[in-house]
Order: C-alpha cells, then sequence, then structure tokens
C-alpha cells in the first residue's frame, strides 16, 4: 500500500491491525489455536563473552527467516515446544491470524532446533540487504511491528509509575500496572533526518566512529515542545553552524532499532561556513548530483549513499530526482 510519495523500507505492513480483535483476551487465545494462524519467532542477540560463554545483549534480538531472507512462518504448535517471553497479536493476513512471539533466551540457544539451511535466525540488518529491492519489500514492515512490540516489553515489565511489575494487555498493545492501575503504551521515538540543500549541492556529514570515507544525512532526536520542522533546524544548527530559512516533510520510516521513527525532510540553509560540532561529526561537506552518481558506480573516493533500506538513500535519490 503506497501512501506516501517516497517509500520507504519497513513501511508498508501488509497486515491488518484488526484492533477489534486486541480488546478481546478470549479472541486473543482463541485465534492462536486456529490451523490458518501463524507465527514469527523472535530471540535474543548475544555474543561472545571474554570466557568464551555467550551472553545476551539487550535491546536487539534476532529473527527467524528462510533461505531467502524472508520471514519463516511457523504454526502456533510450535510454541509448546520452546521456553516463551512474550506473544503479541500482529494482525490479520486476509482472515487468517498473524503473531509475533519472543523466545526466552539468545537466537544461539534455538538455532540447533532448526535446518540452518532453511531457517535463520537473521539480525533485522542482515534481513534488510536481502530484501531490499526497488519498492519496499512488505515483511520488513511486519519485521519493524514485531522487533519493536516485543523488544518495547522485554524493557518495560514494572510500572514507570510504582515500580510494580506490570501486566501485558490488549494483545501486547498496552501495559497494565495491577499496584497503581497506570496504563502504559508502546513507545515510538521520533527522529529527524535532512538533507540540507543551497543552490545546486547538498550537505552531507560523516558521524563520529564511521568508516572513513562514509556520508549521510544529518540526523538527531526531537525534542519534547519541538515540531519537525524547529527540530530539523535546531539539529541544522547544533552540527553545523548553518541558519535554516525553509524545511519541508519528504517522507517517514520505522526504524525498529528499538523503536524509532526517522522523519525525513530536506531543509534550505543560508550563506555561511560550516561549523562542526565535533562531539556529533567528524567531518562534513558539499555535494553535488554528480558526486552522488559517481560515488553510486564506485567513481568517487567516498561513499556517499547509504544503503536502499536507510531513509538516507531515499532523501538522496529524491533530491537526485529533482529537476
Ligand atoms: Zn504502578
Amino acid at each position: 500500500m503506497a501512501l506516501a510519495a517516497v517509500q520507504t523500507a519497513f513501511s508498508g505492513n501488509p497486515l491488518d491491525r484488526a484492533e477489534h480483535v486486541r480488546t478481546d483476551p478470549e479472541v486473543f487465545g482463541a485465534f492462536l489455536q486456529r490451523d490458518d494462524a501463524r507465527v514469527v519467532l523472535l530471540a535474543g542477540e548475544s555474543r561472545e563473552a571474554d570466557d568464551g560463554t555467550r551472553i545476551k545483549i539487550p535491546g536487539d534480538c534476532r529473527i527467524l527467516t528462510d533461505d531467502t531472507g524472508d520471514i519463516a512462518w511457523q504454526g502456533t504448535g510450535i510454541l509448546k515446544t520452546f521456553p516463551t517471553a512474550t506473544t503479541v497479536f500482529l494482525g490479520l493476513e486476509g482472515t487468517a491470524p498473524r503473531y509475533a512471539t519472543m523466545l526466552d533466551g539468545s537466537a544461539d540457544d534455538f538455532q540447533g532446533h532448526f535446518d540452518t539451511e532453511a531457517c535463520k535466525f537473521r539480525d533485522g540488518r542482515g534481513i534488510a540487504f536481502k530484501l531490499s529491492g526497488e519498492q519496499p519489500h512488505p515483511s520488513l514492515g511486519i519485521i519493524a511491528q514485531a522487533k519493536s512490540m516485543l523488544l518495547w516489553h522485554e524493557s518495560h515489565r514494572f510500572c514507570a509509575k510504582c515500580g510494580a511489575e506490570s501486566v501485558m494487555v490488549k494483545a501486547g498493545y498496552e501495559r497494565e500496572c495491577p499496584s497503581c492501575h497506570a496504563h502504559h503504551f508502546p513507545r515510538t521515538d521520533p527522529v529527524v533526518i535532512m538533507l540540507v540543500y543551497r543552490g545546486d549541492k547538498a550537505l552531507v556529514g560523516r558521524g563520529k566512529g564511521w568508516p572513513e570515507g562514509h556520508y549521510s544525512a544529518l540526523a538527531g532526536f526531537m525534542e519534547p515542545g519541538e515540531s519537525m520542522e524547529e527540530a530539523v533546524a535546531r539539529e541544522i544548527w547544533e552540527e553545523v553552524g548553518l541558519k535554516a530559512t525553509k524545511v519541508h516533510y519528504v517522507t517517514s520510516q520505522p526504524w525498529p532499532w528499538p523503536s524509532t521513527l526517522m522523519i525525513g525532510a530536506e531543509a534550505w540553509v543560508e550563506e555561511g561556513d560550516i561549523t562542526l560540532q565535533e562531539a556529533e561529526l567528524d567531518d562534513a561537506i558539499w555535494i553535488t548530483k554528480e558526486d552522488v552518481l559517481a560515488s553510486m558506480k564506485g567513481d568517487h573516493p567516498f561513499r556517499l549513499v547509504p544503503p536502499p533500506f536507510a531513509v538516507a538513500h531515499n532523501l538522496i535519490m529524491n533530491w537526485i530526482a529533482q529537476k
């Protein structure tokens, strides 16, 4: 479903989120037992510790995929086989219910139960690389929903008001505190990302610690009490010391690390020199469309275009397409 003029990866989720199913716990449970119900399995990310054992990394996870990198949907009977942490309702595919479950453990603990050739736990970036094409792959939207929802439950088990352990309600779209009765909702954190123009040039920056020669659009978290346009102007001022004169919304993108909404914009700035905020950026440069085209052909010293699943890619392509 193409609602935006510029389509981004992780948007275009084809599921009907079926709000009416969420409000009835009996329907949530009954749908889970149906023959046509399917579940996508997620499990914690891990890394090797100094002593050689693997330890779970909080705040990230992997997703069970097939050999093409698409979601490896399972019958819900599989949930009896594994220890599970949380199961949420994603929506309906036609009339068939779709769920997402976070397994209780790291992906390495469960990989052995699957034929690695056919089913593999992959991280979100690996999947996005495999499924990137001309148009956003619809499964990326489902993965964004599943990943953000389940990681939210993992990091919000306790009531922010009184500290008591809260319980999941509304099929995963809310947590309720049994002690003080506060309601908590899955969060989405807005980030502005913008391509800055002056004349026929655009400005790109290299973030702290990025690989040498890699550049992208400037970005930063929105702050409370700010419009999107004000956040864009503030970030440009803070990062490169230039005054914005005009800001336009271009497109947006769910970015499930863990639950960001990237708001893509284009901005125009006054004359003046770049004053680099060195705590955030290692470099910022003005580039031409010819630089971008040369970089895409591998004929430029810098990588000026991020991968196709990043909204900065869409912003740069949107600029290139303008006359
Ligand atoms: Zn409470």
